[in-house]
């Protein structure tokens, strides 16, 4: 039996807290009606509504009775019925799920219209008739793309050919006897494509309109959507029943769309556009071209002004950067729609510290305005200021800066193209006249997207700065064929598909060829080599470092730093390390060094092999000595060595083709006879599981007491040089307790005879890397022997998943992400339930067992901001990751904390 539940709500019943239950529309819709502002009335249909329905194919029982009682109820309130031949309510059904999915899922328009009530609707609107044709064309066409699944393009051509045959521009060049000829085309169209009659009946259309928007949350463009930004798959969406109101009644009426601040810089101001004499979607579909929203206030002083006192007390009443849809009909306003606004990462940032400034949020609410992604972006390259005045790099255009970033490809003009050619290792900028949501594979694929048309609220605008890419658009200058898959810029410069073009995102400015980037003012920033000034790019720098200052202020996880060289090191130090997490030595074997292994793992006798590990010593502990200077005072983690000994042979194939070749002229050298005796006996199936790790030291004697006493003579040095070392000794690919004894017990002699040499105490801390199962599993025995442990995920996640780390990404993992298995790579994002939960239960086990023992992860996870949120919950005490990330892990620690 079904649960008693109710599934719907008017919009005096809601607030903007209840949007699992409403979806961000209706919660929204029902926030702005209880503050009193101007929205037509309506009622909700829940998402709980919509799961019953993706469950069993059905609407819940009740829901019938439950929307006949609102739609009484909202028909009383009018004083008139839906569809009524005389006077007809009609009604708007709107998808709105929790998180804005834009374009993605459907809406039909002026439900209740009919062959019946059209009539009635001029008669309403004063006699206009060709608004009431105007009205029925669009809900047949709406109703026959979206509800009726009939292609969109039939119509838009019956549309074209109408506006060819009546020589007009647009289609407000049509106009009622036109339009009342095209809609009898369109249900025609309907009729012969659908396979029936558009539907007379105003509660029939409402009731399959309904069940479309459901429907809808399952189309493929909308799952792709949802994978891409990562929303769950079972949320479900809610639908809108909404009173109409016409933006299409004339020059006194029309649509737009507006911001309380630059959703690009952030600054306040007038930010928007307005579309005269035109109903819903118009605006954001690029149909025609807007004006800037500041001239409403010469169009309709009285509608713009109080457009503004309504931002303003939306803007106080969120505290944050809101989005509008309105329509002004016949000089009435009304409010169809708000949110907190998407915005560019810039902005984020900047609108975070000016909230802040104003008093509207704390630092704490700031911390939560931001995230670590978009500081990732904002440490992409740009282009170079000077581009314009270089001799070499022509622009031509000069579009709206829609997404920020600099984005260099190859030219394509569709989807498919962008998709294959990416595939194929190919950059690549996807040209369009306008976006819409069938493009949404090919933007994923692209550097970035350009159009011609559209403004800052287009299709292309909101999904790219969604997805954080580089987007220019409406550069109304350039002439996009994509039949002929050309772009014509004026003074008749042709880019043809394939051809080199670069998009400013920043700027709007699109360039032939390839412009060459110079790295972000915020990198510059954490270089320490941004200098003050009153530009546009220090505001950002500004509020970058005030937010770095609130999450250092607020975080406990420290951030250390994945690094192997003093360069490196430094660099990690200026972006904020806290230390040196993991320090892989293998790095240190390779180029001329490659040689000694060689000689190592050749040696057939004690000598031979102390000799080639006496010429390494040396070596090692010159790159030691240089960590530990560039990270003086701070903590560094020496990594023994961990790959498998053949990664520093030569390649088993070319090694044997050059002996088989040596052999037949009857040359063959000794040595490289012995060392392809060598590589065969260290070939191994499965490398990663075998010989390395612990394994390596336990197995070639004499390799890891070398590499201890490289690091405890650098540290004597560094000390001697009055430096503050402190390293830290960390044993890889441990399983159990008993192999870190031994290690241990080795290390602990070489550091003994070190101490005395010198004559220093070097304090030097002796720990393991926890990235087995069985290690994780007796991390109890294992913190015995381990003064800390540091998780490494990369290890840990191959081998409880038993993923390949080398190979799966290229073989079935897109499957896995297609069908929705996972929604990231688990080499990516930490798989919480799985190798998470190894994490937390060795945690736990390794402190019950010593209550001070240190506990971090350098797997590539530390960088990653989901990530570090989850190892801040399970108590770690830093996440260590490659130099780059380390602003981001810093961010992400105090977001985690706030
Ligand atoms: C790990 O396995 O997570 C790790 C940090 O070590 P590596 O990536 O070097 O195997
Ligand atoms: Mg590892």
């Amino acid at each position: 039996r079904e649960k008693k539940l109710k599934y719907v709500y008017d919009f005096t019943e809601g607030n903007k807290d209840l949007k699992d239950l409403l979806g961000g529309k209706g919660a929204n819709l029902a926030e702005m009606t209880n503050l009193g502002l101007p929205v037509p009335p309506g009622f909700t249909i829940s998402t709980e509504a919509c799961k019953v329905y993706l469950e069993s194919g059905r609407e819940p029982a009740a829901l019938r009775d439950e929307v006949s009682a609102h739609l009484d109820a909202l028909e009383q309130r009018m004083g008139r019925t839906l569809g009524q031949q005389d006077d007809p309510l009609l009604v708007s059904v709107r998808s709105g799920a929790k998180f804005s999915m834009p374009g993605m899922m459907d809406t039909v328009l002026n439900i209740g219209l009919s062959d019946a009530s059209v009539a009635g609707l001029a008669a309403q609107s004063g006699g206009d008739e060709r608004f009431a044709w105007d009205s029925y064309r669009r809900l047949v066409q709406m109703f026959g793309n979206t509800v009726l699944g009939v292609d969109g393009d039939l119509f838009e051509e019956a549309l074209e050919a109408a506006k060819r045959a009546k020589g007009a521009d647009s289609d407000l060049g049509l106009d009622a006897a036109d339009l009342r000829k095209l809609v009898g085309e369109y249900k025609a169209i309907v009729a012969e494509q659908a396979g029936r009659d558009f539907p007379q009946e105003p509660r029939e259309q409402m009731d399959l309109a309904i069940r479309a928007v459901f429907d809808s949350w399952n189309t493929e463009r909308a799952k792709l959507y949802r994978r891409q930004e990562r929303i769950p798959g079972d949320l479900g969406t809610a639908v809108n029943i909404c009173s109409m109101v016409f933006g299409n009644l004339g020059p006194d009426s029309g649509t737009g769309v507006a911001f309380t601040r630059d959703p690009a810089s952030g600054h306040q101001g007038v930010y928007g556009d307005y579309l005269q004499n035109a109903q819903g979607e118009d605006v954001v579909a690029g149909i025609r071209n807007t004006v800037p929203l500041a001239e409403l206030e010469t169009i309709d002083k009285a509608s713009y002004d109080q457009l503004m006192k309504i931002m303003e007390t939306l803007e106080t009443h969120y505290k944050d950067l809101c989005d509008i849809e309105f329509t002004i009909e016949r000089g009435h306003l009304w409010m169809l729609q708000t949110r907190v606004g998407k915005r560019t990462a810039a902005a984020a940032f900047r609108i975070a510290t000016q909230l802040v400034d104003q008093g509207l949020i704390d630092e704490a609410e700031a911390l939560q305005r931001v995230n670590g992604a978009q500081l990732g972006q904002l440490m992409f390259p740009r282009f170079e200021d000077s581009v314009d005045d270089a001799a070499g790099y022509q622009r031509i255009g000069w579009g709206i800066a829609a997404s920020p970033g600099a984005a260099v490809g190859k030219a394509v003009f569709d989807s498919y193209t962008a998709v294959k050619w990416s595939r194929s290792g190919e950059r690549v900028i996807l040209i369009r006249r306008e976006t819409n949501p069938d493009d949404l594979n090919g933007m994923i694929a692209a550097e970035g997207i350009l159009t011609s048309r559209g403004g800052k609220t287009s299709h292309a605008a909101v999904v790219a700065r969604g997805m954080g890419k580089t987007c220019v658009c409406g550069a109304e200058e350039l002439e996009v064929d994509t039949k002929r898959r050309r772009l014509t810029a004026p003074g008749g410069v042709v880019i043809e598909e394939g051809d080199l073009i670069s998009i400013d995102g920043s700027t709007g400015k699109v360039y032939v060829g390839e412009v060459p980037v110079v790295p972000s003012p915020v990198v510059e920033y954490f270089e320490g080599r941004m200098h003050a000034g009153a530009d546009e790019a220090d505001e950002l720098v500004q509020a970058v470092h005030r937010i770095m200052a609130y999450a250092d202020r607020v975080r406990r996880l420290r951030v250390r730093a994945n690094a192997d060289n003093a360069e490196d090191a430094a660099r990690a130090r200026r972006f904020g390390a806290q230390g040196i997490g993991l320090c892989r030595t293998e790095h240190m074997f390779l180029g001329e060094r490659r040689e000694l292994v060689e000689r190592l793992v050749l040696a057939d006798t004690d000598t031979e092999r102390d000799d080639a590990l006496n010429a390494l010593l040396p070596l090692q502990k010159a790159d030691f000595v240089e960590l530990f200077e560039a990270m003086d005072g701070l903590p560094v983690t020496v990594r023994l060595l961990d790959p498998p000994l053949h990664e520093f042979l030569p390649d088993i194939t070319e090694l044997s083709v050059r002996v088989a070749l040596a052999e037949s002229r009857k040359d063959a050298n000794e040595n490289d006879l012995r060392l392809l005796q060598a590589v065969h006996k260290l070939h191994e199936q499965n490398p990663m599981l075998g010989l390395r790790g612990v394994r390596l030291g336990l197995v070639i004697p004499g390799l890891f007491a070398m590499q201890v006493r490289a690091i405890a003579e650098a540290a004597a040095q560094r000390r001697a040089a009055k430096g503050d070392p402190r390293a830290e000794i960390m044993i890889p690919l441990v399983g159990t307790v008993q192999e870190l004894e031994i290690v241990r017990d080795e290390a602990d002699t070489v550091i003994a005879e070190v101490e005395a040499a010198t004559g220093t105490t070097l304090k030097l801390a002796i720990g393991t890397m926890i990235e087995l199962p069985r290690a994780a599993l007796t991390a109890g025995q294992i913190a015995e022997a381990a003064e800390f442990f540091s998780f490494g995920t990369n290890d840990l996640t191959q081998t409880v998943w038993g993923f390949s780390r080398d190979d799966v990404e290229a073989s079935f993992f897109t499957a896995y992400l297609e069908k929705g298995i996972f929604g990231v790579s688990p080499f990516e994002t930490i798989d919480v339930d799985g190798v998470g939960a190894l994490v937390r239960s060795a945690a736990e086990a390794g402190r019950a067992v010593r209550p001070d023992l240190k506990l971090g992860i350098c797997g590539e996870h530390g960088g990653d901001p989901e990530s570090v949120h989850f190892f801040h919950r399970v108590g770690l005490d830093y996440v260590s990751c490659s130099p780059f990330r380390i602003p981001v892990a810093r961010l992400e620690a105090g977001r985690a904390a706030a």
